[in-house]
């Protein structure tokens, strides 16, 4: 019953006209896809986002947006920073909230990421809640503690209708632009991890309810295998969604 959700991320990569190209084309490739039985997104560059709105609109495309970060803060004095109401504004679905290159190279804390959870639902937007564990940690099969303590962090004081509506994606730090995917045995016993964990903090309809994506060097060749396992929901791409072609077949898994 959870509708599978393909969501690339282009990082920051592509100007708004490259965006506009990008758009297009997946549009076009997406007519050979049955999108009725799976969520395509993007979320691309702030600056790129008014332009797929445009095109998406305009064109009717079956393809939902958001951004790859939003402000913990309403309004006001916070230069730099973009909020949840303007993004919903866009149109946007979704939010990345506490990727890894954002903890990583911004200092972005469990307290950080809760807040731009909260603040991505207080605007009407779904968040896509990044966790996983860096190399060291796996290395020392600390894996799903790791993820699981980023997990209960970022949902914090959430309520049910929330948890429920969430997207969280397991990123292993080791596998992402490495081209060292997860093996699906891998990814599996963390999402599986991840949803029992909803079951245990919110019950069988959150959990049954909540999508959990993998990501980490997605590609048409591996995410047919990666699909097969139960608690894998969908994934989050990024290298390979930067391309039309290998994005349209990634989303036409089935
Ligand atoms: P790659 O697909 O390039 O490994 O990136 C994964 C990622 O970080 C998506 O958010």
């Amino acid at each position: 019953t959870r509708t599978p959700l393909m969501a690339g991320n282009w990082k920051m990569n592509l100007d708004w006209k490259q965006g506009l190209a990008l758009v297009e084309e997946l549009g076009d490739q997406l007519k050979g896809v049955s999108t009725d039985t799976v969520e395509v997104a993007v979320l691309p560059p702030f600056v790129d986002l008014r332009t797929v709105q445009m095109v998406v609109e305009a064109d009717k495309l079956p393809i939902t947006y958001g951004s790859q970060d939003v402000s913990a803060h309403e309004s006001g004095a916070y230069t730099g920073e973009v909020s949840g109401s303007m993004l919903k504004a866009l149109g946007a679905t979704y939010t990345t909230v506490g990727h890894s290159e954002r903890r990583q190279h911004h200092a972005e804390t469990e307290e950080v990421t809760n807040a731009k959870v909260k603040a991505s639902f207080a605007a009407g937007l779904v968040p896509i809640l990044c966790v996983g564990e860096p190399l060291e940690e796996r290395q020392a099969g600390k894996h799903v503690e790791y993820t699981l303590a980023q997990l209960t962090g970022g949902i914090e004081g959430l309520d049910a209708e929330q948890a429920k509506q969430i997207v969280i994606a397991y990123e292993p730090v080791w596998a992402i632009g490495t081209g060292e995917v997860a093996t699906p045995d891998d990814a599996q016993e963390v999402c599986s991890a991840i949803r029992d964990a909803l079951r245990g903090l919110y019950g069988n309809e959150v959990a049954d309810a909540a999508r959990v994506l993998y990501g980490g060097s997605v590609k048409s060749s591996n995410v047919v295998e990666l699909m097969g396992k139960e608690d894998v929901d969908g994934a989050l791409v990024g290298g390979a969604s930067l391309k039309a072609e290998e994005f349209a077949k990634i989303a036409g898994f089935q």
